[in-house]
């Protein structure tokens, strides 16, 4: 069976679209898994929200959800960041911040741990350096891990997993993750975050997303286009910061 892995959606509806056109172009998936952060920056919360509980029941929770409903102090957030959680706050229902309060945080799904941003601390630690991937491999019995939360596509492997020795230093060594280039999965243990669907950060502003197909035992990073240009529009007209308008057409 296919799966398709979303993370990082925030409340880009034309993204989201773009990517489920892609996904549909490729015949469907069996399921759907969403890494968090549905909501934040955008100006399309309850649509996105809709959209991901129709498609994506398998779904966890990222801080920008949990700001949305009041469950993280948006103090911890930039200024752009904490604004737009404000505002994206003021817009959700109740039924919908109840549906972000209750999804969890971590989940296992066939040979994956769904954990966020890092199995060790899934709310807030960015997995960006090999040295943090190599202290969070023991934080999950998986045998790899999927994350999102940084939002930019990377995997990292773990070395020597099996070693009987105890002196051994965990370690693991970090890879680009590109679209079109498969990533085996099977007899290694890894960390694999396969970007942001609503706001790059990797100089690419195209939607980013993966596959997964388990027969195949291979992850596919897929790249999207979108039309950005009417996101910003609404971006404008909701009042929400220059900053987050203007990085969504630089993938940054
Ligand atoms: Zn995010």
């Amino acid at each position: 069976m296919r799966y398709a892995i979303l993370s990082d959606i925030h409340s880009n509806l034309t993204a989201l679209e773009a990517v489920l056109v892609d996904i549909d172009s490729l015949g469907g998936v069996g399921e759907i898994w969403c890494l968090g952060d549905i909501v934040g920056y955008g100006p399309d919360p309850h649509e996105c929200i809709e959209l991901v509980r129709k498609k994506s029941p398998v779904c966890i929770a990222g801080n920008h959800d949990w700001a949305a409903e009041g469950k993280v102090d948006t103090a911890e957030f930039n200024p752009d960041a904490g604004a737009a959680a404000i505002w994206t706050r003021s817009q959700l229902t109740p039924d919908e911040k109840r549906y972000l309060e209750n999804l969890p945080l971590v989940l296992e799904k066939d040979i994956f741990t769904l954990a966020r941003g890092s199995p060790r601390h899934p709310v807030w630690e960015y997995i960006l350096s090999a040295d943090t991937a190599a202290a969070n491999f023991d934080c999950f019995q998986t045998a790899c891990c999927l994350v999102g939360h940084s939002h930019v596509p990377a995997f990292f492997e773990q070395i020597n997993p099996y070693s009987l020795d105890v002196n051994a230093t965990p370690a693991a060594v970090p890879h680009e993750l590109h679209a079109g280039s498969p990533v085996v999965v099977g007899g290694r243990r890894l960390i694999i975050n396969p970007g942001s669907v609503g706001q790059p950060r990797d100089n690419d502003p195209r939607s980013s997303y993966m596959i997964y197909d388990d027969e195949a035992g291979v992850c596919l990073l897929k790249r999207v286009p979108y039309n950005i240009s009417p996101v910003q529009q609404r971006m404008l007209k909701a009042g929400l910061p220059t900053g987050l308008i203007e990085r969504l057409a630089y993938g940054y």
